[in-house]
């Protein structure tokens, strides 16, 4: 084995998405409130966030889509919002923890794939700046771990479940697939990197549930994934 892809949402930090992400859209739509009317600045962004989540071009970051999108109506000034936007991640977002922690087992999960020397890449879901991810990986206690890649949105230029975010770690990094193991929640989202021949570990503790789901090579409570990578 080379390498462990690890999600974070619900993989690594018990964030539970659905009581997350209300309370993240009211305080940053309330940061910028006087800017424009909040319902229409969340569907707006949501407009941004799903553009992101369909790009596949080489050439465009997912920063660069959503900002392309977001600034497109000639009446929202870059420079009025944006920096507001990063105020926000660099002050608001921390406040957002909500006695979040690590999953049981994640920080026994990482230890043992790097004591094995194998690569560790954080594979969230790359629509947030790199100070978003490097906040949540402190709430789990993990921002100490040695990653060669953390998946934020300022160099991707895909999202799960598109199988060109997987596709771009492992030619980043140089990876054989086969040699690789995806861990995560998501029986879809996270399951899919299996069609690029990427071993896959479901993570039980905070199922995501769907209508599709797809087959993991191995699944079970996130400490279970201990002993597997030890036994890589
Ligand atoms: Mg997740």
């Amino acid at each position: 084995m080379q390498a462990v892809l690890f999600d974070l949402d619900g993989t690594l930090l018990n964030l539970d998405i659905g009581d997350f992400f209300p309370r993240y859209l009211d305080k940053l739509s309330r940061k910028l409130d006087h800017l424009m009317p909040r319902e229409k600045f969340i569907d707006h962004l949501m407009l941004a966030t799903r553009a992101m989540m369909e790009n596949t071009e080489k050439d465009k970051t997912n920063q660069d889509v959503f900002m392309e999108v977001f600034f497109a109506p000639a009446e929202l000034r870059v420079e009025e919002f944006y920096p507001l936007f990063e105020e926000f991640y660099d002050q608001d977002f921390p406040g957002l923890n909500n006695g979040y922690g690590p999953v049981p087992g994640a920080h026994e999960a990482l230890r043992a794939a790097r004591d094995k020397g194998l690569k560790l890449v954080l594979a969230t879901n790359p629509l947030f700046p790199r100070t978003a991810i490097l906040e949540r990986m402190r709430w789990a206690g993990i921002e100490k771990y040695p990653f060669e890649l953390i998946t934020s949105y300022e160099h991707m230029h895909a999202c799960k479940p598109n199988l060109e975010f997987f596709q771009e770690i492992i030619s980043r990094l140089d990876l054989e697939p086969s040699r690789s193991l995806m861990v995560g929640n998501d029986p879809y989202e996270d399951m899919i990197a299996g069609k690029m021949g990427i071993k896959t570990f479901l993570a039980e503790d905070y199922l995501v549930q769907r209508k599709e789901n797809l087959k993991p090579d191995f699944r079970g409570q996130l400490r279970e994934a201990v002993a597997l990578i030890e036994s890589f």
